[in-house]
């Protein structure tokens, strides 16, 4: 009897260090950086930003902001948020994980542990 089981694959979930940065996910919703408090989330209710559709266009860092306090601190027309506070947001930014999974058989020793643990749920020690 061939028992497989489904693990996570660690590399192609993009998990830890192996996160893939904004633009090389694998389709998974990107999640925002606020240049003013850093908060990463996927886009949603209370988020904005300033720019043009040249800037989108041309994949210019834009001013992102969370909140109605973070546009205050943003200033008229994102004035305050530097370049370098867009980039730096920018490269905070990342795709969700996704999870994949890999089937592979069990080793000979998790075999021997699945068969202690059935023994011991057929015979409870109590
Ligand atoms: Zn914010």
């Amino acid at each position: 009897m061939a028992t497989i089981i489904r693990e996570i694959d660690e590399a192609k979930s993009e998990r830890g260090l192996q996160r893939r940065k904004a633009g090389e996910g694998f389709g998974a919703p990107l999640l925002h950086c606020c240049c003013i408090c850093h908060t990463v989330a996927p886009w949603g209710n209370g988020w904005s930003t300033y720019c043009s559709e040249n800037d989108i266009d041309n994949s210019v860092a834009i001013p992102k902001f969370c909140s109605r306090l973070c546009v205050e601190k943003g200033g008229p027309e994102a004035r305050n948020v530097t370049e370098v506070m867009r980039e730096a947001a920018r490269a905070l930014e990342w795709r969700e994980p996704k999870i994949v999974y890999r089937e592979r058989e069990l080793t000979e020793r998790e075999k021997w542990q699945d068969a202690v643990r059935r023994q011991s749920l057929k015979h409870p020690r109590s």
